[in-house]
């Protein structure tokens, strides 16, 4: 994928999209399938926004069901299990235990009732069946679990992800259907007719600083926590749309358990969550309302003492001190405006036009993206048949591929391990990767001792995967921001290897 600027200026575009998140990159994926001219443009990196500080999940939403938001709980359902099919190599079907206390703000009836629900609702589309856990059973799963006023579990499924890497494996596959897909490019303001219509928008090359017009006849903006901004500049004055709020997690040091675990706040009654992750634990999330800027974003000592004090209560063997947080990370929900406690705001999504005819998703959730893609284009472009565009089973950049691992390790002469944890990030172009090192051993080379992830995926991340710089290849290529890497050499070898 190349990324180059000059082909936003040579043409009128059937669709520009504004904002290269998950949503975003699945309009231009889906529109471009369609058969559309499309471009697509992020202010920064592929997903640098909300779509790469979720909790990893694709999820119905287990205590969504307690809003009586069944609709949204089972399209999240059926969407978790098409893209746990499209992308297996990254999305994983995982078991959650929720341990029930005593004074614990969900009885545990209640949410014995929840998951049978749950599972209802998930019909074909099931990962696993839940199964109630008796206090003996539930310590047995989970030896740390504090036994104190334990009154019982139950385990249910769900499934992690990468979100990052989802979202770029959609922008390479709106570039393989022909879409213009340019990163670090700002929409600045919008072009408009005789100042009605919207007919295209300012932009700048944030890298070059170069400003330029890119025209087209529709124009969606998926901007998620920027959206306000955008509407702004479209509407001056515009009441705002979002009630954003900010979500923090840590990547504790140590696995707390080789189980998941959703559990209940004592503080707000909030749920929030345990889970392995990349072998340590990510702690998560917070829920609070967010009125900065969407740039400034960051984790208090506020949000940080919240998690630890809480997870601390379950865990009581584990001394939960902020010594041992490898990183935090902190996200912006773009929730549609509305009123009530944070974590009671719906998911659920929203596709307005404005009288400049400018389509504006809001809201959502990470699992329903593809739905949330396909309500955008057929809005914004009825003449497109989407159902030709992707007829059959949703398709990402590592989808497919059959050839035996056993006999990609030989023909490449590399190690099994390797192969393996490629095949993790890349699916089917695990193959494309390790072309690479064909003539080039030093690409064979790990990059640092905390992973194994090896030399070629730097020039990989570069030369196909649009990396501009070396935090887009730590924080979203390759994922080693969240690893704890003692000899934190990792960015100055990825330095090393691009200047090769
Ligand atoms: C803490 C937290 C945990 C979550 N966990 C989950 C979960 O586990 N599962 C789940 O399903 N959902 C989860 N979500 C929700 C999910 O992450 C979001 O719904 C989703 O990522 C939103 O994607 P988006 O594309 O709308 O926004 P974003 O990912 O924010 O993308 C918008 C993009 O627009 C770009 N942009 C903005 N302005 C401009 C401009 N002027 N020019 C060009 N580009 C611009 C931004 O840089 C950004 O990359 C979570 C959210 C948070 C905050």
């Amino acid at each position: 994928m190349i990324r180059d600027i000059a082909r936003l200026t040579k043409r009128k575009f059937d669709l520009l999209v504004v904002g290269g998140g998950i949503n975003g990159a699945a309009i231009a994926y889906l529109a471009a399938a369609a058969g559309a001219s499309v471009a697509l443009l992020e202010k920064g990196d592929w997903a640098c926004g909300t779509s790469s500080k979720s909790t990893k999940l694709l999820h119905g939403g287990l205590r969504y069901l307690e809003h009586f938001e069944f609709d949204l709980v089972r399209e999240s359902l059926k969407e978790r299990f098409i893209q746990w099919q499209a992308a297996p190599h990254l999305v994983k079907a995982m078991p959650f235990v929720v341990p029930v206390y005593k004074n614990d703000p969900r009885p545990l009836w209640m949410v014995k009732l929840g998951v049978c629900f749950y599972d209802l609702l998930s019909g074909r589309s099931t990962l696993g069946r839940h199964r109630f856990l008796s206090f003996e059973d539930t310590l047995s799963v989970a030896p740390g679990l504090n036994p104190d006023g334990l009154m019982g579990a139950v385990e249910y499924f769900d499934a992690q992800m990468d979100d990052a890497r989802i979202c770029l494996e959609n922008v390479l596959m709106a570039d393989l259907r022909g879409a213009v897909a340019a990163n670090y490019v700002k929409v600045e303001d919008f072009i408009k007719d005789r100042g009605r219509i919207a007919v295209g928008v300012r932009a700048r090359d944030v890298l070059s600083g170069r400003a330029m017009d890119v025209f087209a006849s529709t124009i969606i903006v998926a901007a998620g926590p920027w959206t306000d901004q955008l509407i702004a500049k479209d509407v001056p004055h515009a009441v705002r749309r979002l009630r954003p709020t900010k979500g923090v997690h840590i990547v504790y040091r140590t696995q707390v358990s080789s189980s998941a675990f959703l559990l209940q706040s004592h503080k707000d009654a909030r749920i929030f969550f345990v889970i392995p992750f990349k072998g340590h634990s990510l702690i998560g999330t917070t829920d609070t309302d967010f009125n900065d800027t969407p740039d400034s974003i960051e984790a208090t000592d506020a949000d940080i003492r919240y998690l630890l004090q809480e997870a601390g209560r379950v865990f009581p063997h584990i001394n939960f001190d902020a010594s041992n947080i490898i990183t935090t990370f902190a996200g912006i929900r773009p929730l549609v405006a509305d009123v009530g406690a944070p974590s009671r705001i719906s998911r659920k999504h929203v596709i307005e036009r404005n009288a400049s005819g400018i389509y504006f998703v809001m809201g959502g959730k990470y699992t329903t993206y593809r739905r949330i893609a396909e309500e955008a284009v057929s809005k914004a472009m009825p003449q497109l048949s989407l159902k030709t565009s992707y007829a059959g089973p949703y398709v990402l950049y590592g989808s497919g591929g059959n050839e035996e691992l056993k006999i990609i390790s030989r023909r490449f002469a590399v190690a099994m391990d390797l192969v393996k944890y490629l095949q993790g990030i890349y699916g089917s172009r695990l193959v494309d990767v390790l072309e690479l090192t064909r003539g080039r051993e030093d690409l064979k080379k790990r990059i640092c001792s905390c992973s194994l992830a090896i030399a070629a995926q730097v020039i990989y991340s570069r030369d196909v995967e649009m990396a501009q710089n070396i935090d887009d290849i730590v924080d979203r290529r390759l994922g080693l921001s969240y690893l704890d890497c003692p000899a934190k050499d990792c960015r100055r070898a990825i330095a090393e290897i691009l200047k090769t």
